[in-house]
């Protein structure tokens, strides 16, 4: 990723916080209040996993050491973590790195787990990185280098899951800078058509999903019938009337819904005046905001490889994930896992707990039971539990929505799998007692 590992969506894939914010211990947002209540600071779970990720590319090195140090690459830079531990030397058990010199000298599938961190804070925009590169790999080539390390260190016999994000194209947005966003968008593009190239090579592309989407859009917008051949960052030709048929002046081919160009100067000197392709440039907003806002329209999903098919239509956003894990036949393991770790009396005690919010407690405690309860073994664990099979009863009959249809769904798999009980009714207190 090019922004901070512990930043939004990558933290959102190895860590579980109930603040975005609380990226490290910095005393500001994460401090010896939430570390009381038994709370660990992201990148403190990130570098605490064990086993430890094989893979860590990204910026973000400030939340990783303690105020006392200076960063690597900036000695003018002190970390920020108030705790006084360094999470680098004291409790990542892998290899760290820096810069691109050393992600070059690493030896593709060599079994270390490897943190590279390449940026004090987030990584620098790609317009900016491309000017003058120093040590920062671009998202192309951190992501190039992951695919081919993974595809030694599992030596295509196992496959992996690989997280990737374009993470400035949002920023870019957010300061309506449309060069910044666009061009990160363009090395994006650029990441895709790298991992299929190198997949292709290694005959391994078909074998392999490609789930491409955003966790949400922005107020960016772009038309206003520019010719084609236009700068999109510049005026659009209007069917070739070429200005405004309101104020005559010439109008932007993009344009944000809110931001900070509010209102737009418009007067022809400071209009001609524009350095349109300058990363300085914000492009016009209809409502002002001293930074742009997500969109809340759909995103668009597009998947290549085995199960690709189920990434049709629409979809509520939750599905990805379980699309995705279903592909990679996760879903049997998981069932698997849940039965080994004592999962299922857990979830009958979570089923019992109504102070909670029934949906979210009862309703899905209750769903996965239903789907492992299919499992023979699951199925004869839960058969033995009288108050959880009298509570399914009781939900069933009294018609109780929406819990009735996981209830109704494990008692029709108990009835399944015992049948030999069914026939003996009155002795059995788990019998599923309605015809389905
Ligand atoms: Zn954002």
């Amino acid at each position: 990723v090019t922004a901070r590992i512990t930043h939004a969506s990558p933290a959102a894939a190895y860590a579980h916080s109930p603040e975005r914010l609380w990226e490290g211990y910095d005393s500001v947002n994460f401090g010896a209040n939430e570390a009381a209540q038994g709370c660990t600071d992201i990148a403190r779970q990130l570098v605490s996993r064990s086993p430890p990720i094989d893979l860590l590319l990204g910026g973000g090195r400030k939340f990783f050491y303690p105020k006392t140090k200076a960063d690597d690459e900036n000695p003018s830079l002190n970390g920020v973590r108030t705790d006084n531990i360094s999470l680098i030397d004291d409790l990542w058990k892998g290899r760290y790195i820096w810069n691109k010199t050393e992600l070059k000298k690493i030896v593709l599938g060599s079994p270390e787990p490897l943190l590279g961190l390449f940026s004090y804070d987030h990584m620098r925009f790609e317009t900016d990185r491309i000017r003058n590169p120093k040590e920062e790999p671009s998202l192309s080539e951190m992501t190039s280098f992951a695919v081919e390390h993974l595809l030694m260190k599992t030596q295509d016999k196992y496959g992996f899951f690989l997280f990737v994000e374009g993470s400035r194209i949002d920023h870019g947005h957010h300061y309506t800078k449309a060069r910044y966003a666009l061009d990160e968008y363009v090395e994006f593009d650029n990441t895709i058509g790298e991992v299929k190239r190198i997949l292709k090579d290694k005959g391994v592309l078909d074998d392999t999903l490609l789930v491409v989407t955003a966790d949400h859009s922005h107020m960016f917008s772009f038309g206003a019938g520019s010719a084609r051949g236009s700068n999109i960052f510049g005026f659009a030709t209007l069917e070739n009337a070429n200005v405004s048929d309101i104020d005559k002046m010439p109008v932007n081919i993009i344009a944000y819904g809110n931001g900070p160009n509010f209102p737009a100067t418009r007067n022809r000197t400071y209009l001609d005046s524009i350095d349109f392709n300058s990363t300085e440039y914000r492009q016009p907003a209809a409502l002002p905001l001293i930074e742009e806002t997500h969109g809340g329209e759909d995103v668009a999903v597009f998947a290549h490889g085995p199960w690709s098919h189920l990434f049709t239509g629409t979809m509520e956003q939750h599905t990805i994930a379980h699309k995705m894990a279903y592909a990679a036949c996760w879903d049997d393991e998981i069932k698997t896992e849940i039965i080994k770790g004592n999962g299922i009396h857990v979830l009958i005690v979570c089923a019992f707990q109504l102070q909670f919010h029934v949906e979210t407690v009862q309703q899905s405690s209750l769903e996965i039971l239903q789907a492992v309860s299919f499992e023979t073994e699951a199925a004869s664990i839960i058969k033995e539990q009288e108050k959880f099979i009298q509570l399914l009863n009781d939900i069933v009959l009294a018609n109780v929505f929406p819990q009735r249809i996981p209830a109704d769904g494990i008692l029709f798999n108990l009835a399944e799998h015992q049948a030999t009980m069914i026939k003996d009714q009155t002795k059995a207190s788990w019998v599923h007692k309605r015809m389905l």
